[in-house]
């Protein structure tokens, strides 16, 4: 018998046969808040039959008797699915949910089980903040479920079991494991993404990065400048909160945070005065950068979103997420293996099975981090309020494939060579983070091709709004805004995706056909594009 204590005091979580007492009682509650949610074809509990089955596992807190929550383990093959986690309405907000989850996942790990699942609905938010706090990231639909707009699959994968250290080979000192090696430096051999992750951190605290790159707000001033514009329409349209939190994610330079500024002080001075600069960012040298382009805006930096303070918030975060680190799994002889990195080469080693059939050397991604980030601000902004605006490159849907790739000095380079000498990123998998979002509670819009994004907020006009303002230049700033929006360069590979609040229409950009968030039609446009918003910021550097 598994007996662990929880809080509060005299709380235990065991495992019991099914109709032990109380359990019961628990399940109809379960029922009932399922049969509130979601019409019964698309109810999947698990009944008497499966909870008795000798596959399952049912475990339940109690206080001096009293059956307070339980949940089940069923043991498939090849995973662990997760059924009926309920906690009494009594005993809410005790911590006894997340008790339960941690005592199931324990158990899962203990019967060797690499990875757990579980099918939830959009319903219950309460439940979908728990998972996503633990660690539960969106995943296909698997088993014998079908996709349906009531359910969301969610999986976290397990801590193998834990196997005897082997012994260090003969003189070699140490033989420390990977998580213990210096930040920066690459351990002997990791999942792509923990060498990712190292070898990107070690990048951008050391390089220029803009050296083996470019952006699109390096590109046209036009593109922070209408990000501005989205944003202030945005602020109006959930009610103008004050103060707001205007936040980016790994701002680069500065630029686009700067074009926006300088934009929102004459076109939107309420917004202007009402935000908070919050710039996330882990890069010193990046960091100065930023300070030395916002010399007035008086940001505050933060390692992560999770050290951002509370409040309601407008995010952008424009090429950031294809930084972040991802696993490749790939398809060999009916099995799923997971890519490592030893010597600067891939090796593959066994993975928990994907629950996808696929040809065989097919290679599928998953961007778990990207995902946990959007379902942490996802929920943040459920229950705080805001908007977050993407911009990156990759599919609209799931799509198989290596699209891992390094940049350095402007050309492609081996991702493996060289840790932290080149850029490593990877397509964003947009409809993993729409779901991400879903999951955590709030509502997505998107993805839609940055070309068209940008053509609705009006790069158009305010790209002739700056040329007439500087004649000379008009070439040059038609040139780039081309190169934003053409489908052969950054128009359709690119592409926006928008997170807010379930309660919230769609944001500028994301319903069409809306009318550009810049003049010529500003009647198209929020209250916050007054009329002043007609007469051009005169471009400082129009053709970057
Ligand atoms: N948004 C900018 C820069 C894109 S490059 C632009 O469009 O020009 C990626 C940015 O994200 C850099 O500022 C980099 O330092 C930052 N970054 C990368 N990984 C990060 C992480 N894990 N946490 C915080 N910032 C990160």
């Amino acid at each position: 018998m598994t007996v662990i204590p929880v809080l509060p005091a005299h709380v235990t979580i065991s495992r019991e046969p099914p109709h032990s007492p109380g359990v019961d009682a628990l399940l109809d509650h379960s029922d009932a808040l399922s049969a509130a949610l979601y019409p019964p074809e698309f109810r999947f509990p698990a009944d008497a039959a499966a909870l008795s089955h000798p596959q399952a596992r049912l475990l339940v807190a109690r206080r001096d008797g009293l059956a307070l929550g339980c949940v089940a383990l069923l043991l498939q093959d090849g995973y662990g699915e997760i059924k009926r986690l309920i906690v009494a309405p009594e005993a809410r907000g005790l911590g006894i949910g997340r008790a339960l989850l941690e005592a199931v996942e324990t158990t899962a790990a203990r019967e060797g089980m690499p990875v757990l699942r579980l099918e939830t609905g959009p319903g219950n938010a309460r439940a979908l903040d728990l998972y996503h706090a633990a660690g539960w990231v969106a995943r296909p639909v698997f088993g014998a479920y079908t996709a349906n707009p009531h359910s969301l699959f969610l999986e976290k994968c397990l801590p193998p079991k834990p196997t005897p250290p082997p012994a260090p080979a003969a003189g070699v000192a140490g033989g420390a494991p990977a998580s213990s090696a210096a930040p920066g430096a690459i351990a002997a051999s990791e999942r792509l993404d923990a060498f990712m992750a190292r070898a990107n951190a070690a990048y951008y605290a050391r390089a220029d990065p803009f050296a083996d790159f470019t952006t699109a707000p390096e590109i046209a001033q036009a593109f922070g400048e209408l990000l501005g514009a989205w944003a202030a329409a945005t602020w109006a349209a959930i009610g103008r909160p004050h103060p707001v939190l205007l936040v980016e994610l790994g701002p680069g330079r500065g630029t686009l945070m700067a074009d926006a500024l300088r934009v929102l002080a004459r076109v939107a001075p309420a917004f202007r005065a009402a935000l908070r600069l919050h710039l996330v960012e882990t890069s010193p040298r990046l960091r100065a950068e930023q300070a030395a382009r916002l010399p007035t805006a008086d940001p505050t930096w933060h390692d992560a979103v999770s050290d951002l303070p509370p409040g309601p918030m407008l995010l952008l975060a424009n090429e950031f997420l294809d930084a972040l680190p991802i696993r490749q799994l790939v398809r060999r002889d009916a099995v799923w293996m997971e890519r490592h990195v030893a010597d600067g080469r891939f090796e593959e080693r066994p993975a928990a099975p994907l629950g996808i059939a696929a040809p065989e050397g097919e290679i599928v991604e998953l961007g778990e981090a990207a995902q946990r980030l959007v379902a942490t601000l996802a929920g943040r902004i459920a229950h705080q309020g805001g908007a977050a605006l993407f911009l990156d490159y990759g599919a609209a849907g799931p799509a198989a494939g290596d699209s891992l790739q390094a940049l350095r000095h402007g050309r492609p380079a081996d991702p493996l060579a060289d840790p932290g000498h080149a850029d490593l990123t990877a397509h964003v998998d947009f409809a993993a983070l729409a779901g991400a979002a879903r999951a955590a509670g709030a509502r997505s819009w998107g993805p839609v091709a940055q070309g068209d994004f940008l053509v609705r907020l009006g790069l158009h006009e305010r790209t002739a709004a700056l040329a007439r303002c500087a004649p000379g230049q008009a070439a040059a700033l038609h040139a780039a805004a081309s190169r934003l929006i053409n489908p052969e360069a950054m128009g359709t590979l690119f592409k926006a995706l928008a997170i807010g609040r379930r309660s919230d229409g769609p944001p500028p950009g994301f319903d069409p056909p809306p009318g550009p968030a810049f003049p010529d039609t500003p009647a198209s446009l929020d209250p916050v594009q007054a009329a002043d918003a007609i007469d051009p910021v005169p471009p400082p550097d129009p053709a970057r």
